[in-house]
């Protein structure tokens, strides 16, 4: 099989079943997990929704057949998340806290004393951090430790919602430190984080969606936001690709500084994906995934995961 999107299956209530089954079991984990972590249920129904349509989107039309165990692929990346959710969400706590209480000790922040619209503070807000993460995310690829954390991210061999929830709790807190910066800098009010906070996670669904809009909407939306296309690009198991499209919500950054890409020099419209360095067998599972920032891959003795190998493998 090639890496071209695959074909519709043809219908029947089996697959419909099925589908089902696949898209709901998840949810419901994802419900749970939520329901234990967070008491304020109000605040995530809208990712949950969102997390929801995702996942129906990709699992109806999906881009790719999987090539991946996801009864392996699917609870690694979700230990990922709630150990994100563990730390991430209590360090989240602390931002807000530490920047109430700077506002409180050295009076208001300069955004809230400049501005009075709290729709357009949001905005700032969300542009400020949005372009603060770029710089952020280029930085994990290029210095070595920070990418042995970061590629845990990237080493998934398929791309899909769940690779959205796939980041190392090690990067997971660096991040969050690295948006105290900003937010203490401005006086970022409480509102305008949590409003970011839902944006980004719920991005993050959308971006690794293993689907792609319709193709007159794929153009239009690539003027102003990152797509499930453009992200994939990032992901390419083509190493020179993950240079480019670092953007998380506003596609304009890599615009702006030089780092766009449109298409992968892969064919098709589904580059494959992975870390070339790192063979299918160490990038599931989750211990593997935990331990992954502490294990050495030699580039040498790579590797399964240039397309031309790869594409010899599949059957
Ligand atoms: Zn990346």
């Amino acid at each position: 099989m090639s890496s071209t999107p695959q074909t519709q299956q043809p219908f029947s209530a089996a697959i419909v079943l099925a589908r089902s089954a696949q898209i709901l079991l998840p949810c419901a984990v994802f419900a749970a997990v939520l329901w234990a972590f967070d008491t304020e249920m109000i605040y995530v129904l809208p990712m949950l929704l969102f997390f929801i349509a995702v996942f129906a989107w990709e699992i109806l039309s999906p881009l790719q057949a999987l090539q991946m165990n996801v009864w392996q692929r699917w609870p690694a990346n979700g230990l990922m998340w709630a150990l994100n959710i563990l730390i991430g969400s209590k360090l989240g706590q602390a931002i807000v806290l530490l920047a109430v209480s700077y506002q409180v000790s050295y009076g208001s922040g300069w955004l809230t004393d400049t501005f009075d619209n709290q729709i357009l503070i949001t905005l700032i807000c969300i542009l400020v951090l949005d372009v603060w993460h770029y710089f952020f995310h280029r930085l994990m690829h290029h210095w070595a430790w920070l990418w042995r954390i970061h590629r845990v991210h990237h080493s998934d061999r398929d791309f899909d919602l769940t690779t959205g929830l796939r980041f190392h709790p090690f990067e997971g807190a660096i991040t969050t430190a690295w948006m105290l910066a900003p937010a203490l800098a401005l006086g970022m009010p409480w509102y305008a984080l949590m409003a970011n906070a839902l944006l980004t996670l719920t991005v993050d669904y959308f971006t690794h969606a293993n689907a792609q809009l319709p193709p007159r909407l794929e153009r239009l939306a690539r003027y102003l936001f990152v797509t499930p296309s453009l992200h994939r690009i990032h992901h390419s198991v083509l190493a020179p690709e993950d240079r480019y499209n670092y953007s998380t919500t506003f596609i304009f950054w890599d615009r702006l500084f030089g780092t766009y890409k449109s298409r992968s020099a892969q064919k098709g419209a589904a580059p494959l994906t992975g870390v070339e360095e790192i063979p299918a067998t160490r990038s599931s599972g989750s211990i593997h995934t935990l331990l992954m920032p502490f294990n050495h891959f030699p580039a040498t003795s790579a590797s399964d995961r240039s397309p031309k190998k790869r594409k010899r493998s599949q059957k």
